[in-house]
């Protein structure tokens, strides 16, 4: 099979060709490798907002390696077999920095990745969001769940954008029969975090290996579910290769449980640091329990996560002490 590629006009052999927006962030930099290492062609576009070249620097020793540094708001095209669309910050400080670039990227992204996958009946991947349930009324959250969202919030442009792009997706789907693949991530974590990410896993971390205070927001007794990043690529990989009328949404995440006492607690203990706990506001609209209920990608394509939240604890802070 013969493929012609736009972005240069070169052609290449029985491989497939993969455009991974938002490919030099913490998950897309992860996405890049394993998809690397499977043989595939992997065009990176990334406009740098969050993303950093130091997670894709040791990428750049593959041939099939490519970074287009470029905005997803923006129209773009060539030749693709496959996309993972994952451009937009995903952090609460950061998406809140530039709150309508924010939206617009999750919604004239979501367009213009749709676009080209028509154009090539590629198949395309939507990164979403728990964040789609917002303040869940439900619990654990289950796919049908339609959600509890502030639509005009400091989250909401998140939020909303995210579920703007869902709409998207499901209507591509349904008005052009678009190849989609939708899947709902819970709060995953591991090495490639920006240290300055500002989200409660590289923060506790960093602040423990400081000595410096640990900044618990409201009470400590909100929940969330830690996932370890190779489960959930693992995971994407199994859903991107399932057939067609696989579309999702479907939930990843890991479904332990913890309160943000938990989490100091646990990292305190791991880097036996002696850090102390201060408490500060609790931000607007900061869910208040969430926890996926992950039954549909487990019957749907045999997912469920294997690293626990002290084992890639430990794997997260060797990465923070190495830098
Ligand atoms: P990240 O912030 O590390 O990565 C996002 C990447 O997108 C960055 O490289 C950034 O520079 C790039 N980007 C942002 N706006 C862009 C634009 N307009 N054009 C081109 N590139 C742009 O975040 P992450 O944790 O790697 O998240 C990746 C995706 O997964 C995001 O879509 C996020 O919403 C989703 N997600 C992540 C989590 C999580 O816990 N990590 C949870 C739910 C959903
Ligand atoms: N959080 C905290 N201290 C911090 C950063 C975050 O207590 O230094 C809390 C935050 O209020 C939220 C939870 O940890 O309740 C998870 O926050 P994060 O920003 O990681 O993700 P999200 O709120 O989007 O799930």
């Amino acid at each position: 099979m013969t493929k012609w590629f736009f972005c240069g006009i070169v052609s290449f052999m029985d491989k497939k060709t993969i455009l991974v927006t938002g490919g030099a962030g913490f998950l897309g930099s992860h996405l890049c490798k394993t998809l690397l290492e499977h043989g595939n062609r992997v065009i990176c576009m990334d406009n740098f907002f969050t993303g950093r070249e130091r997670n894709i620097a040791p990428l750049k020793d593959y041939r099939d390696f490519e970074v287009l540094v470029h905005d997803v708001t923006l129209p773009y095209s060539f030749y693709v077999d496959e996309i993972f669309n994952l451009a937009c910050p995903a952090s609460p400080p950061h998406y809140q920095r530039d709150p309508i670039s924010t939206y617009k990227t999750s919604v004239l992204g979501a367009i213009n990745a749709l676009e080209l996958a028509d154009k090539w009946n590629a198949k395309v991947f939507q990164a979403s969001t728990s964040e789609v349930y917002g303040d869940a009324l439900v619990h654990p959250q289950t796919e049908d769940y339609w959600g509890n969202v502030n639509p005009h919030g400091i989250r909401s442009c998140y939020d909303e954008g995210k579920r703007g792009a869902e709409t998207l997706f499901f209507d591509y789907h349904r008005e052009h029969g678009t190849r989609i693949k939708v899947v709902r991530i819970f709060n995953t974590y591991g090495p490639n975090m920006n240290p300055e990410d500002g989200r409660v896993v590289s923060n506790f971390i960093m602040q423990a290996l400081n000595g410096e205070d640990i900044t618990i927001y409201g009470d400590g007794s909100q929940t969330r579910s830690f996932c370890y990043c190779d489960d959930l690529i693992r995971g994407w990989l199994l859903l991107m290769n399932s057939g067609d009328e696989i579309t999702g949404p479907v939930n990843m995440g890991n479904p332990g449980e913890f309160t943000m006492l938990e989490l100091a607690e646990k990292v305190l203990k791991l880097t036996g640091s002696k850090s102390k706990l201060v408490y500060r506001p609790l931000p607007g609209d900061d869910p208040k329990q969430r926890r996926p209920d992950i039954t549909l990608a487990g019957k749907l394509f045999g997912w469920k996560p294997e690293i626990d939240l002290e084992e890639g604890l430990k794997r997260t802070i060797e990465y923070f002490k190495q830098r």
